[in-house]
């Protein structure tokens, strides 16, 4: 890498963007090789818009999709569209469902996310079996419950082989503890195993404005806006696939529940989530 310019890294990174690394190489191979007759200049419009080849987005339980699932149903005209579940959400009792702990809940959360993965028009879900709270409830151990969750993940990613990874922030949204876990252990496996620089990974996170539309009690976490780097739009047919997949999760949410949500989003028309893309910085600093 040490023989290419600045214009030619730029280039690089412009390019990587849809489209596998083996395919980037050879087109700066050839952009290279005939500098002047532009045919990566050419290529680039179309290769920059290119949506992702396949997205995987990774959260801890059934449910958690609904804070990204307008972007899931847009992407899912354009893109494979992976939604990944670390826990089975068997600890995900409601007073108004009735449904004890353990495998009944696990099976019906297992349902309600493959009937929102439907609504969404996206891949069947992947759950990776850990237990939500992580043990951090006191029913497991922490240490073996993560362990094991980071293998998973690592596998998943392995498999799906995603150019791009949406999860949760630091706060984790709520400020849960499986949800900040996810978050990092994903950031952690890309940097470990050498993935950053080949997948793209964004961090999802709320704007303060966003948050007044959802009752104060959800405790949601944000961000300013100024260390936002992506905005992206979706449409208003996505946002009622999103309604739809909603609905799926009658174990968690009331019907009231839902219909209160399903009208604060209604009501905001910005249609637009935000995230952080990671990046890294390769150059190398002597001092802090
Ligand atoms: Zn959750």
């Amino acid at each position: 890498m040490s023989i290419l310019s600045t214009a030619q890294m730029q280039k690089w990174a412009s390019l990587r963007k849809g489209q596998s690394a083996l395919v980037s190489a050879l087109l700066l191979f050839f952009g290279a090789c005939q500098q002047g007759n532009a045919p990566v200049n050419e290529l680039k419009p179309t290769i920059k818009n290119a949506p992702p080849k396949t997205i995987m987005a990774i959260f801890a339980h059934p449910d958690d999709e609904t804070i990204v699932s307008p972007l899931l149903a847009k992407y899912a005209d354009s893109s494979n569209v992976h939604l990944v579940l670390a826990t089975d959400g068997r600890y995900g009792v409601t007073d108004h469902a009735g449904i004890p702990a353990g495998d009944s809940l696990i099976a019906v959360r297992k349902a309600e996310t493959e009937c929102a993965c439907a609504a969404l028009g996206i891949r069947p879900p992947h759950f990776l079996g850990a237990k939500d709270g992580l043990g951090l409830n006191g029913h497991h151990n922490f240490y073996e419950e993560v362990a094991q969750l980071k293998t998973a993940i690592k596998e998943k990613i392995a498999l799906l082989r995603p150019t791009t990874i949406i999860t949760f922030g630091p706060d984790g949204d709520t400020g849960h503890p499986d949800h900040r876990m996810v978050g990092l252990l994903t950031k952690e496996i890309l940097l470990r195993e050498g993935w950053a620089t080949e997948i793209d990974l964004y961090h999802f996170g709320w704007l303060k404005e966003q948050t007044k539309k959802f009752p104060e009690d959800w405790g949601l976490g944000y961000t300013r806006a100024e260390y936002m780097n992506t905005a992206v739009r979706f449409r208003a047919e996505d946002e009622e696939k999103a309604f739809t997949s909603l609905r799926c999760h009658k174990s968690q949410y009331t019907k009231e529940e839902m219909d209160e949500w399903i009208a604060a989003e209604r009501k905001d028309t910005t249609n637009i989530l935000y995230f952080r893309k990671f990046s890294i910085y390769a150059k190398k600093a002597e001092h802090f």
